[in-house]
C-alpha cells in the first residue's frame, strides 16, 4: 500500500506512477500489483498473518477449556461416587508432571529483583509467552523478506507485524478486564489472567515496534514520515509507550489509583490514534470493532453487576483491632465460595478508589450472610480507613459498594488431605478453605466431602494476631477427633519460651490448652511440604498466601511432583491451589 497524502514533485507523481521521482522508478499501480503478485506477502494477502495470530490464540484458550472441563468432571465423578477412589499410576504421573511444568515458579531471591519491572508467573505461562514470542518471531523475522523496493509498496515485515499485532489487540483487552469470557471459560480468575495481559501487551509492543522501524525505513526511502500514516501511527505509537512503560509494576506499586486513571485515559487515547492509523485498511477495523466491543462488554457488565448487588446499599462496621488492623463487617444477601474477594468501595471515604479484600468468613445457608475482613492498613485507602476508626472511637459505620465476588472457585472436598498456610492477614484468603472443609469434616453443612485431615500452619508477629479469628478457629477444632484437624501458629515477633526444637515437629513445641499448637519462629514451608508428601498417602492439596511463601509452597509443591514421578512420595497427588494478591 502506498504511503497516503503523496505531494507532487519534480513533475512526477508517485500516486499515478510510471515515472522517475528523484531518479527512483515509481511504478503505476498496475505494475505495482503484478510486482507483488509475483513476489511474497502480496499486500492484501498478508492479514492471513492475523488469522495465524487468531489460530494460536484459540488453540490455546481451547486447550485451557479442555483442561477446565477434565477438572470439573474430575470434580463431579469424585464427589458423586459413594467408593474412593485412587489415582491410576498413569494419570498420577502425568499429572505430577504437568503440576511441576506449572507449579515451578523462580525462587523469591531471583524474583525480587525481576518483580518491579515484570510479573514473572509460573513456569508454564512463562512458557505459553515463549510460544507466542518464538510465534511471532518466527513469522516476522524469519521469513527473509522484509523490505520491497521504493515505491512498490509497503514492506513485507511492517505488514506481517502490523497484522500479528492486530491479531492480539481483543486478546489483550479480554485478558486485562475483571469479568470475561475467557476467565469463565477456562476457570481462571482474572488476577492469573494478568499475567497473560501483561505479557500479550509485551508481544503487542513488540510487534508495533517491528512494524514502526519497519515502515520508517521504507517510508524515508519513499516521500519520508510527514504524511498523516506516520503522523497517527507516532500518535498511537506515543500512547502504547506510555500504556506499557507506566504499567511496569514499579510505577504501578507506587500509587495504584493513578495508575489506574492514566492507564485508562492511555487506553481511550490509543484506541482513538490506533482507530485513526488504521482505519479502513483491508479487515483492521473488525479487529478494532471486536477490541470495542470486548471493552465496552467488560466495562457494562462490571457497572451491570456492581448496580445489581449494591440495589440495596452495603454497611460496613469497621472495628480497629489492638494489632491496629481494622476488622471490617459487612451483612449482604450475596453468597460467595470460600477463598473468593470482592472490591469494596467506600463512599464516604476515597470514592474514587476501589480496593480488593478477601472475605474471612463463609456464606451461610440463609438469606443473609456476613463477609468479614481484615484490612492491614498500608499507606493510601487502607491508612485512611484505620485512621477514620480510630478518630471515630475505635468503631465505624459506613455505607459501602460490594462489587464481586470474584477469584477462584477450589473445592478442596476432593482430596483426602490438606495442607494451608497463611501468614500474617492471608489468613482471610485461608481461613474460609479451612472453615469449609472443617464444616464438611463435622457434616455440619451437609456437604459430601472425601478429606479427612486438614492442618493449618499460620506464621503471625504477635499472639495479638491470633485473636482476629480465634473464635472461629477453635469452633471448627471442637469435638474433632485427634489429627482430623491441625492447627499449627507460628509467632515470629515475640517469645513464647517454649523448649528449642526443629519447626516442622510440631509435637516438640508444646500444645496450647485449647488445641492450637504454638511454635516460635517462622515455619519452614518447603520442609513441611516435602514432609507432608511423605507421610499422606492418597491425594493431598495445597494453599498458600501471602507472597514470599507463595512462591516458596509453589516451589515445594513442584519439588514434590518430581519425587512423585520418581516414586518417591507416599501421596499420589500434590495440587497447589494458589489466589495471586499482586500481579
Ligand atoms: C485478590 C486480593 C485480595 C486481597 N485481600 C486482602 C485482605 O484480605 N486483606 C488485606 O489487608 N489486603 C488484601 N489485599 C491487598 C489490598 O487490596 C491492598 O493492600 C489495598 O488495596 C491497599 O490499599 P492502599 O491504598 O492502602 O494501598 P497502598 O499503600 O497505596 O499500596 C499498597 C499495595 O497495594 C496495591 N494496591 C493498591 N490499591 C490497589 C487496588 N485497588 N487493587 C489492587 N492492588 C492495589 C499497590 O499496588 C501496592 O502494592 C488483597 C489484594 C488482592 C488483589
Amino acid at each position: 500500500m502506498r504511503s497516503k497524502g503523496i505531494d507532487r514533485e519534480a513533475g512526477c507523481d508517485p500516486n499515478v506512477g510510471g515515472c522517475y521521482y528523484h531518479g527512483v522508478y515509481a511504478p503505476t499501480p498496475e505494475e505495482m500489483t503484478a510486482y507483488q503478485a509475483a513476489h511474497l506477502d502480496p499486500w492484501a494477502k498478508t492479514i492471513k498473518y492475523g488469522y495465524y495470530g487468531i489460530y494460536f490464540f484459540s488453540v490455546g484458550i481451547g486447550l485451557a477449556v479442555l483442561l477446565e472441563l477434565y477438572r470439573r468432571w474430575v470434580r463431579y465423578r469424585r464427589l458423586s461416587s459413594t467408593n474412593p477412589s485412587k489415582t491410576g499410576f498413569v494419570q498420577a504421573k502425568l499429572l505430577a508432571f504437568f503440576r511441576w511444568v506449572n507449579y515451578l515458579r523462580l525462587p523469591w531471591t531471583v524474583e525480587r529483583f525481576i518483580a518491579p519491572v515484570w510479573t514473572s508467573g509460573s513456569v508454564s505461562q512463562t512458557f505459553v509467552l515463549g510460544a507466542g514470542f518464538l510465534f511471532c518471531t518466527g513469522y516476522c523475522l524469519g521469513i527473509t523478506y522484509y523490505l520491497r523496493p521504493p515505491f512498490y509498496g509497503s514492506p513485507p515485515l511492517g505488514l506481517r507485524s502490523e497484522w500479528l499485532a492486530m491479531a492480539m489487540l481483543p486478546f489483550l483487552f479480554a485478558f486485562a478486564q475483571k469479568r470475561n469470557l475467557i476467565g469463565t471459560m477456562t476457570g481462571t480468575p482474572y488476577q492469573k489472567l494478568q499475567v497473560l495481559h501483561q505479557g500479550v501487551s509485551g508481544l503487542h509492543f513488540y510487534m508495533s515496534i517491528v512494524h514502526t522501524i519497519a515502515m520508517g525505513i521504507s517510508g524515508s526511502r519513499e516521500l519520508g514520515l510527514t504524511s498523516s500514516i506516520y503522523v497517527s501511527g507516532f500518535a498511537a505509537l506515543v500512547s502504547l509507550i506510555w500504556l506499557c512503560v507506566a504499567s511496569l509494576p514499579i510505577f504501578r506499586s507506587k500509587a495504584y489509583e493513578g495508575f489506574w486513571l492514566l492507564h485508562m485515559a492511555a487506553v481511550i487515547a490509543y484506541l482513538g490514534t490506533l482507530w485513526w492509523h488504521v482505519y479502513p485498511e483491508l479487515n483492521a477495523p473488525d479487529y478494532m470493532y471486536a477490541t470495542f466491543a470486548i471493552f465496552g462488554w467488560g466495562l457494562l457488565i462490571r457497572i451491570g453487576w456492581l448496580i445489581y448487588r449494591n440495589l440495596t446499599m452495603h454497611k460496613a462496621t469497621a472495628v480497629l483491632s489492638s494489632t491496629g488492623a481494622v476488622l471490617l463487617s459487612i451483612r449482604t444477601c450475596m453468597r460467595w465460595e470460600p477463598g473468593q474477594h470482592v472490591i469494596l468501595r467506600f463512599l464516604s471515604l476515597r470514592p474514587f478508589e476501589s480496593h480488593p479484600y478477601s472475605m474471612a468468613s463463609l456464606s451461610g445457608t440463609g438469606h443473609e450472610h456476613e463477609m468479614k475482613f481484615i484490612v492491614v492498613p498500608r499507606a493510601g485507602f487502607s491508612k485512611a480507613l484505620a485512621q477514620r476508626t480510630a478518630n471515630a472511637g475505635g468503631r465505624v459505620e459506613l455505607s459501602v459498594l460490594v462489587d464481586g465476588p470474584l477469584g477462584e472457585r477450589e473445592d478442596l472436598r476432593i482430596y483426602d488431605n490438606v495442607l494451608l498456610f497463611a501468614g500474617g492477614s492471608g489468613i482471610s484468603h485461608i481461613l474460609p478453605l479451612f472453615l469449609d472443609l472443617a464444616s464438611c469434616q463435622r457434616g455440619d453443612s451437609g456437604r459430601h466431602t472425601l478429606c479427612t485431615r486438614v492442618e493449618l500452619v499460620w506464621a503471625v508477629r504477635t499472639l495479638e494476631t491470633v485473636k482476629w479469628f480465634e473464635a472461629d478457629i477453635l469452633k471448627a477444632l471442637e469435638g474433632m477427633p485427634d489429627n482430623a484437624i491441625v492447627v499449627r501458629v507460628h509467632v515470629t515477633g515475640q517469645p513464647l519460651g517454649l523448649a528449642d526444637a526443629k519447626d516442622d515437629v510440631p509435637e516438640a513445641k508444646g500444645k496450647s490448652a485449647l488445641g492450637i499448637e504454638l511454635l516460635e519462629g517462622r515455619p519452614n514451608v518447603r520442609a513441611t511440604v516435602l514432609n507432608r508428601s511423605q507421610e499422606w498417602t492418597g491425594r493431598v492439596a495445597l494453599a498458600c498466601k501471602p507472597l514470599s511463601s507463595d512462591i516458596d509452597c509453589a516451589n515445594a509443591a513442584a519439588a514434590a511432583q518430581l519425587d512423585i514421578l520418581a516414586g518417591a512420595a507416599a501421596c499420589d497427588e500434590l495440587h497447589l491451589t494458589s489466589e495471586v494478591f499482586e500481579w
